[in-house]
């Protein structure tokens, strides 16, 4: 679909997979005003395709778009999207345990012009690709490098929008990470407190059965966090979402008030972080029982193995 100042949204279509034609002066190749979300489609065993909270993928979406300048799509046009690619090839969403139709949502500038304002012309795609299970041999815990050199975002910045940006600065600190032995990053912000992963956010489950999470406003909003908090609370525990410094996470791991750290996102679900390493130490953390039992009762709801309380799931081929 693409939207142009004074046309609005115009001209949705469905097209076979394949390059886009982009003139080199566009925008989105020199600016990257350009968003994107992630989102899967699950098939449930008595055959039926639903997708979960669409409607929190197309309002973060929305929020992105207000940050770097791009128009709105209307929240029931992204969730029609997904609809329609779904509808494409009924045979295309796989099923079979942690299978997924994996649906990538993005919205670029593509108005040619060499200067730097708003592009008057944006285009809005969605790539539909079937993913299969993101751990194979099951769930293994993570080890985290701490980026002390480099930052994702900066107060007032973009690391609260999901735009390219904020993982093009993430490339540079994730080989470091995986040069020191580490699968993933965790980014500090400018007063030392914990902001999130390259791609998921972090929960702390504290030895009273609290679960805190950091909270600043350049982190990514996960929707996977927002669930699992929520699925948290339904069996009693306290939530706090609030700054996290590196002091507290690694004297509360120290001490043993903090009894299981974990990661979450829309790829992964869950999976618990086993260490964390920087330039001059290295931490063992604890593995607790809560975030793969948290796991669990999520990817139930979102393979409809379990009852959907709370009504996240949307019907994507009826
Ligand atoms: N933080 C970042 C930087 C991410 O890229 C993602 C993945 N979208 C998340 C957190 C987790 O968000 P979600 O649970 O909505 O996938």
């Amino acid at each position: 679909i693409c939207w142009s100042a004074g046309g609005g949204w115009h001209r949705p279509r469905v097209q076979p997979y394949g390059p886009i034609a982009l003139d080199p002066a566009a925008a989105v190749l020199h600016y990257g005003q350009e968003i994107f979300e992630g989102i899967k489609a699950y098939r449930h065993a008595d055959g039926s395709v639903h997708t979960f909270r669409p409607d929190q993928n197309g309002l973060r979406l929305q929020r992105s778009a207000r940050r770097l300048a791009l128009p709105e799509l209307p929240v029931s046009y992204f969730v029609q999207s997904l609809r329609e690619l779904v509808a494409v090839d009924g045979a295309w969403v796989p099923s079979g345990a942690d299978q997924s139709l994996y649906l990538r949502p993005f919205m670029f500038a593509k108005e040619a012009f060499l200067g730097v304002r708003p592009a008057k012309k944006v285009a809005y795609y969605v790539i539909a690709s079937p993913a299969g299970a993101y751990f194979t041999g099951g769930v293994k815990p993570v080890s985290i490098w701490l980026s002390e050199d480099y930052a994702r975002a900066g107060k007032g910045g973009t690391g609260a929008a999901k735009t390219g940006g904020n993982y093009a600065s993430s490339l540079l600190p994730q080989s470091e990470a995986y040069d020191s032995g580490c699968d993933q990053v965790v980014f500090l912000d400018q007063d030392g407190n914990v902001e999130e992963l390259g791609g998921m956010n972090v929960i702390f489950v504290h030895k009273d059965g609290t679960i805190v999470t950091p909270q600043s406003d350049s982190i990514l909003e996960g929707i996977t966090r927002d669930s699992i908090l929520q699925l948290a609370r339904d069996r009693g525990h306290t939530v706090e979402s609030r700054p996290v410094t590196l002091a507290e996470w690694r004297d509360g791991v120290a001490s043993g008030d903090i009894v299981e750290v974990f990661a979450c996102g829309t790829a992964a679900v869950v999976t618990p972080i086993g260490v964390l390493k920087g330039k001059d130490f290295l931490d063992e953390q604890p593995i607790g029982e809560l975030a793969l039992s948290l796991r669990e009762e999520l990817t139930d709801i979102q393979y409809g193995r379990r009852d959907d309380k709370h009504g996240w799931l949307v019907r994507l081929d009826a």
